[in-house]
């Protein structure tokens, strides 16, 4: 079969040969051998590098572990990325968090598709707000897994929050904002109504937006923690390049 499919992890295989892990749009993510990719005039040179989006053609065999890669032609290289170590980062990142969410063999085009627009978010939004391009990804990925947070109703009960009110309660693991009545017992935080904003903003701004988007500090610092502590709950993991990418930030 022939998929879109971006290059998550490599690994050499012998000599000349590499084990690729490839999240395909139209079969989910498969690890494939790609036989000589290092031969000097191998068809998957310059194909096969970290986070490039390409055109696949697969021989899959069900029930075989490794599967093989007959072809590959680059669709989008994301060259940009690797003019800056902080838009490495970021697409290291989102291609971490997809991993962990995708077991192998399950498809799902629509995350293949946000992580598609979210490299090229990491290899084109402004520099300087390369975390909250982030930030606005990892939202939208929790919605997509079904795990978004709640920020108009209850994320217990399902009753509308007060309209004009400062600050709400709210949960990561209980799945967003709590009335005051279910607010006990879920450990919550009290979160400024900027921070909703911001998530609501995260949610649906296109790009030309979320790069203008008036934010303050304070609030985009609550709504990173509330998506960290959501994200590792989720997941069940932490992840490793989210420390690199934050030691990595322009202040
Ligand atoms: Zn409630």
């Amino acid at each position: 079969m022939t998929t879109p499919a971006i290059v998550m992890r490599k690994l050499d295989f012998r000599e000349t040969s590499l084990l690729v892990w490839l999240f395909t749009r139209e079969a989910g993510r498969f690890t494939v051998l790609a036989k000589g990719a290092y031969r000097p005039r191998s068809p998957f040179l310059g194909a096969l590098d970290l986070f490039i989006h390409l055109e696949a053609d697969l021989v899959l065999k069900p029930g075989r572990e490794i599967q093989v890669l007959a072809g590959a032609r680059v669709e989008n290289a994301h060259r940009g990325l690797s003019r800056h170590p902080l838009r490495l980062a970021g697409a290291s990142c989102l291609v971490e968090e997809a991993l962990r969410a995708l077991p192998e063999g399950r498809k799902d085009p629509g995350l293949f598709d946000l992580l598609a627009a979210g490299l090229i978010l990491m290899e084109k939004f402004p520099l300087e707000r390369i975390q909250l391009a982030r930030r606005a990804w990892e939202t939208r990925f929790l919605d997509l897994l079904g795990l978004g947070f709640s920020l108009e109703r209850c994320a217990a009960c399902g009753r509308p929050l007060p309209p004009g009110v400062e600050e709400f309660f709210f949960s990561s693991q209980a799945g967003g904002c709590l009335c005051p009545e279910h607010a006990g017992g879920n450990r919550p935080r009290k979160v400024h109504r900027g921070v909703l904003a911001l998530f609501r903003a995260f949610r649906t701004a296109r790009a030309p937006q979320l790069a203008a988007l008036p934010v303050a500090r304070e609030d985009f610092r609550t709504a990173s923690e509330l998506l960290d502590q959501a994200l590792e709950d989720r997941l069940e993991a932490r992840l490793l390049s989210a420390p690199v990418l934050g030691s990595l930030s322009l202040r």
